[in-house]
């Protein structure tokens, strides 16, 4: 293709969609042109900034047609920082975007003509993080903390979040003026030296209880006293205080080594009835008014009597399977990382359950030997990572035939894969409902009932 622009040129262009990105996208003859900052129905005139053979970069110079959902950003850092991407539009033009957004990628890549509800949003859509994993860095004028700009690893210098919890906005505003005089230095990337790389903070939105995690780029920790009673002095209702060694040149943000320093081991929340102890290196939904939603919903679509079988896999701490333990005769959970597992058993314990049974291992190797063991399900929910299921884990599913499979997911695109795997197996989508998890970000998660029909 011959992009029908060059860098430089100046054009008035209508922006049909956004990107996962944020970024508009209008297109000249067919040639889509990414415009930051733009808003679908608007008409923009833009600047080229770069062409590509298949694509190319704009920027807005005027806003001749304003969507009527567009509305200022209210955060200051809106632009640079990378964590959201859709504060310029308004809340409900972000719930109709997503929506559609869910409609068309079933339909373009997975070939699935179920219906989609419209997504179920938050009341008020801030300050809703219940976890926030803060780089720290040294800079000649002295440590600075934030979040990534948009697919760098360059920390934009912030004082607040406000999508976060309080205590996030302390640690990020604070901890960085008080380091150097405590003797400790933050990491640096390029020459992999210094000692504090994250600040990991979590909090249990219903007890109020609050985990710190240090991740340290050396076991040894001398200033580990004097980190502690900072820590305590700026975040006065912290309940847990742990290290994390990360030691590797690596861009994933916890190591496998924790030492609790200060506290207990883990932090407490609930959501609906159920009691949960998270510790530092277990998944747990970042969103804790919305996942009570999202569980209602897989609990729903579950359709439990009392007489049922579930499995649910990819279980982390076990939060859906005692959802779905209060209506079921049995529910065994697998998850790959170990410590999520013993969680999920301590939990189970918390609350009385004594119909449950947790195994740590891949799903796609547990499930199919719970299978040969006589072990079935009747219901069975997934709940994977952004990768989706492993194809190994779909076809035991499609062999073992459970009655109903509900589908819990973060990434519309596998998703509608996986979906269209199972419709080949022998299931059918019967309703797809979006949950708003990430108000101001153009992320969504889903929640997909689907039957036997073979
Ligand atoms: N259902 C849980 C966790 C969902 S996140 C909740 O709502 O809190 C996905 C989980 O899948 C993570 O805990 C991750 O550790 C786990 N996981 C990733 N790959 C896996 C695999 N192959 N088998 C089992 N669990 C896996």
């Amino acid at each position: 293709m011959v992009a029908p622009v060059k860098k430089n040129d100046r054009k008035i262009v209508l922006v049909e969609d956004l990107t996962h990105d944020g970024n508009g996208v209008a297109k000249i003859d067919g040639y889509p042109l990414f415009i930051q900052g733009a808003l679908p129905q608007e008409t923009v005139e833009v600047h080229v900034l770069k062409t590509l053979k298949n694509y190319g970069f704009a920027k807005i110079v005027d806003i001749k047609e304003q969507s009527p959902d567009r509305v200022k950003a209210p955060c200051i850092y809106f632009g640079k920082c990378g964590g959201c991407q859709l504060q310029h539009l308004s809340y409900e033009g972000q719930l109709k975007w997503k929506e559609n957004m869910v409609r068309n990628v079933m339909k373009r890549i997975g070939k699935i003509d179920a219906q989609v509800l419209p997504v179920k949003g938050m009341q008020d859509p801030w300050n809703y993080r219940n976890k926030s994993q803060i780089p720290f860095t040294q800079t000649e004028t002295g440590p600075i903390a934030g979040f990534y700009k948009s697919k760098t690893h360059e920390i934009v210098d912030m004082e607040r979040c406000i999508i976060q919890v309080e205590e996030a906005d302390k640690m990020m505003a604070n901890l960085k003026k008080e380091l150097m005089d405590i003797g400790l230095q933050p990491y640096n990337e390029e020459s992999h030296r210094g000692m504090l790389r994250h600040v990991v903070v979590r909090k249990g939105r219903a007890t109020g209880e609050v985990m710190v995690v240090l991740v340290t780029n050396k076991h040894k920790f001398p200033q580990k006293e004097a980190a502690i009673a900072l820590i305590r002095k700026l975040v006065p209702n912290v309940t847990s205080i742990v290290q994390n060694v990360n030691i590797e040149k690596t861009n994933v943000i916890l190591g496998n080594e924790t030492i609790t320093l200060w506290g207990k081991d883990f932090i407490e929340d609930t959501i609906g009835n159920v009691r949960f102890e998270i510790s530092a290196r277990s998944f747990y939904q970042v969103n804790p008014v919305q996942t009570e939603v999202l569980y209602k919903q897989a609990l729903d679509y579950a359709q439990l009597s009392g007489d049922e079988t579930v499995i649910d896999a990819y279980c982390g701490i076990g939060t859906i399977s005692l959802f779905l333990a209060e209506k079921a005769k049995q529910v065994l959970g697998v998850e790959i990382v170990e410590q999520a597992i013993e969680d999920a058993k301590r939990n189970a314990e918390l609350n009385g359950f004594t119909n449950t049974y947790f195994e740590a291992g891949p799903a796609e190797e547990v499930i199919p030997r719970w299978y040969a063991e006589g072990k079935k399900a009747d219901v069975l929910v997934v709940d994977p990572p952004r990768k989706g299921c492993d194809e190994a884990l779909l076809n035991t599913i499609i062999e073992q035939k459970p009655k109903r499979v509900v589908y819990v997911s973060c990434n519309p695109a596998t998703l509608a894969r996986d979906l269209r795997v199972l419709e080949d197996g022998g299931y059918k989508t019967k309703e797809i409902q979006p949950v708003d998890m990430f108000p101001q970000t153009t992320h969504v998660e889903c929640v997909v009932l689907m039957s036997r029909v073979l």
